[in-house]
């Protein structure tokens, strides 16, 4: 039996002081809609997480037991606007200080419409992650709305454009709704929780505010370069969101 196979809900945690102890876990990100509950659920082999109608809608960070301390964690989805300004700066340092600091983090999943994949959004995200030195592996989920060649040139443009994020930085295929890319997901997953020390620390690491010289832990200036959020190096679109255009956003909107 796969090991996400035991996943129950644990707790939500509305600040960091709520996290539970942990010996290993794995966050799951995305921008709202990507498909990130459906691919725990499908991960878990049942619904554990709530796949949400209102996009952005939650705002807990939901705590999914694997057993002996282990956890799958479920953070909100980014890119929602409708959040008061007041409630939202809190609740971005806490996930800022969850993504940072968080020693039990063995690395972060990062769930992506195959469609839509490296919104300006989500290249913010990975290059906020990368000083940690932990592993990302995204999802390309809802593979299934893709001819098979669409879906593997797509595949292979993420796989060239995470390449210049990190090394530790992985990709897939996968789709919820045909439950294709399980066992790899799982495979890497569980190669994370399996080892005690998954971090590599890259030279000239260190966290900095998002939005502020991103890229400084990245010696590579051709990398560098073509990380920047919104230089659109990627050839991907640009998130749907139009007020983003022409300026550069300060951290993931949750
Ligand atoms: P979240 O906001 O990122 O948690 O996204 P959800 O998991 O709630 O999914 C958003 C919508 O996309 C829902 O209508 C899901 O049924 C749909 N969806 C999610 N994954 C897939 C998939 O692999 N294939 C297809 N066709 N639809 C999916």
């Amino acid at each position: 039996m796969s090991l996400f196979h035991k996943a129950a809900f644990f707790k939500s945690a509305a600040a960091f002081q709520d996290v539970p102890a942990s010996d290993g876990e794995i966050a799951f990100a995305g921008r709202s809609n990507a498909g990130k509950s459906s691919a725990i659920n499908a991960l878990a082999g049942s619904r554990i997480a709530f796949v949400s109608k209102t996009p952005g809608r939650t705002r807990l960070v939901n705590f999914y037991a694997l057993g002996a301390e282990r956890f799958l964690v479920d953070l909100p989805g980014y890119g929602y606007a409708k959040i008061p300004a007041a409630t939202d700066a809190p609740w971005k340092n806490f996930l800022g200080e969850y993504l940072r600091t968080r020693a039990s983090l063995r690395g972060l999943a990062v769930v992506m419409d195959v469609r839509h994949p490296l919104t300006e959004l989500d290249q913010m995200m990975l290059l906020w992650f990368c000083p940690t030195g932990k592993p990302v592996h995204v999802l390309l989920t809802k593979a299934d709305k893709l001819s098979r060649a669409a879906a593997q040139k797509i595949l292979r443009q993420v796989e060239g454009a995470i390449a210049a994020f990190a090394p530790n930085f992985s990709v897939q295929l996968f789709s919820s709704r045909k439950k294709s890319g399980l066992e790899e997901a799982q495979g890497v997953f569980r190669g994370w929780l399996e080892h005690t020390q998954t971090a590599t620390t890259l030279p000239g690491a260190e966290m900095k505010t998002p939005g502020h010289d991103q890229g400084s832990g990245n010696k590579n200036p051709r990398a560098i370069r073509g990380n920047q959020p919104g230089a659109n190096a990627l050839r991907f679109k640009a998130p749907r969101s139009g007020r983003r255009s022409g300026r550069r956003p300060k951290s993931p909107t949750v």
